[in-house]
């Protein structure tokens, strides 16, 4: 065979729907236009992948790039750079801004700044807020949106909070993609918040932010969930307890868990890490440590992100609870987490699922998070061999720190290829940030409709 392609991924072992495999790939115009023996196929270029595993690009569904308001924690530039740097192709964005991203004129905003600054490719999430609900119909179909997300308690940034359930019913009925929730039920939290006084040890987090905090707000969103029928994706769960409810409640329910509760462990993190381990909702012990994982392993889990949420050092070296609560992850994300494919916890087909296709099923992203013909040519190239430490002064984030300093793990992102273009490669970013917006196939008529 003859073909030509603008670029030929040859000789990786490729994770595709239909099995791990010996395969090429040749990509024309951005797209996967060929996978299999591609032997006789020239290229303008050709990436050398032997001894490689090829994973579609990978998608960190859960970051906060702290742009506009911000910038002193994190930039979207330095954040995608962050990203690409720790093997991802995608992210999306939240929306916590000051201001927050809760208009079209915002999301018009933020959908020209990243032009130009974003290393992979970005979609945004749109706070809802008591202002907005009549609008969240419009807003969820603007190009770019992957979704809206409810702050229903413990919010940093209080105008975007949506913590009473007649404001929540109204959220639900004002549009009908998935939504993503914060759940912890601030009427709990205001009530124990006291407990820890004017400081207290970090560990107490996880008393003051406990199970029934998160239980009870899961509670609450999957009944009106249940009530108003729209779909619910809870993000960053960490409780057994939640685990067995939802699993009870998977015709509405979509469940994430993030990298940092499946490697972090209370107490140890909290004696080892202080403020550096504190993060809502927090790390809790052994017991649901063990239960998210068996959830990975069981298939309960639909997608792993970092919820990368850049803190400065100074905020978080102060005694709790005037610490700061949020860990930066983006870079770290895919690292931990082929770390944990070589110490057998999950296998390298499960972590593609939790990453790739996982994402762009639930929020229903358009062309990624797979091998396969005519999707985007997004690729994610790790040496699942590679042994490396993890340092602070790797990291690209503002903020400059990562509660992983100093771990050893096997496994890494060797190279990031994004639409055919690499952007990432052993280490260092590749020409200039080429990212776009992602596109959401809910959202795909609004766009025709603005193009016409
Ligand atoms: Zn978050």
């Amino acid at each position: 065979m003859n073909a030509t392609f603008d670029l030929l991924v040859r000789g990786g072992t490729c994770v595709t729907p239909g099995g791990t495999v010996p395969a090429d790939i040749g990509v024309r115009a951005g797209r996967i236009a060929a996978i299999g023996v591609l032997s006789g196929a020239r290229a303008a270029e050709v990436v050398e992948a032997r001894g490689l595993h090829v994973l579609p690009g990978a998608i960190d569904s859960h970051v906060h790039f702290r742009e506009p308001g911000m910038e002193h924690l994190e930039t979207i530039e330095a954040g995608s750079r962050g990203a690409v740097l720790g093997g991802l192709a995608t992210v999306f964005d939240m929306a916590n801004n000051i201001p927050a991203v809760d208009s079209v004129k915002m999301v018009d905003w933020k959908r020209g700044y990243v032009d130009g600054r974003i290393w992979c490719d970005m979609g945004f999430f749109v706070a809802a807020t008591k202002g907005n609900v009549d609008s969240l119909a419009e807003l969820e179909l603007q190009p770019g949106v992957c979704g809206i997300k409810v702050m229903a308690g413990s919010s940093l940034v209080p105008e975007i909070m949506v913590e009473d359930d007649p404001t929540l019913e109204r959220v639900m009925r004002s549009g009908f993609r998935r939504v993503a929730y914060h759940s912890e039920d601030e009427y709990r939290l205001r009530e124990r918040r006291p407990m820890a006084g004017e400081a207290a040890p970090y560990a107490l987090h996880m008393e003051v932010h406990d199970v029934e905090v998160a239980m009870r707000c899961t509670r609450r969103l999957i009944a009106l969930a249940r009530k108003t029928g729209r779909r619910a994706h809870i993000v960053h769960v960490t409780s057994a307890e939640e685990l067995a409810f939802l699993a009870e409640h998977r015709d509405l329910a979509t469940v994430e868990v993030l990298a940092v509760h499946l490697t972090l462990i209370a107490p140890d993190c909290y004696e080892r890490l202080g403020g550096f381990a504190v993060t809502q909702p927090p790390v809790r012990d052994r017991r649901h440590y063990d239960a998210l994982w068996a959830a990975v392993r069981s298939g309960l889990v639909d997608t792993v992100a970092s919820d990368h949420a850049p803190h400065a050092r100074e905020t978080k070296l102060k005694p709790y609870p005037r610490s700061t609560a949020g860990l930066p992850g983006v870079q770290t994300m895919l690292p931990l987490m082929l770390d944990h494919v070589n110490a057998g916890r999950l296998s390298l087909e499960r972590l593609v699922d939790l990453v790739a296709a996982g994402p762009a099923r639930v929020y229903g992203l358009v062309g990624k998070g797979r091998i396969a013909e005519g999707y985007d040519a997004d690729f994610t190239l790790v040496d699942l061999k590679a042994r490396r430490t993890i340092r602070a002064a790797d990291m690209a984030s503002v903020c400059g720190w990562t509660p992983f300093d100093g771990m050893a793990v096997t496994g890494w992102p060797m190279m990031v290829i994004v639409r055919g273009r690499t952007v990432m490669r052993e280490g260092q970013p590749i020409g200039r940030p080429i990212g776009r917006v992602a596109r959401f196939g809910d959202t795909l008529r609004t766009a025709a409709a603005a193009a016409a």
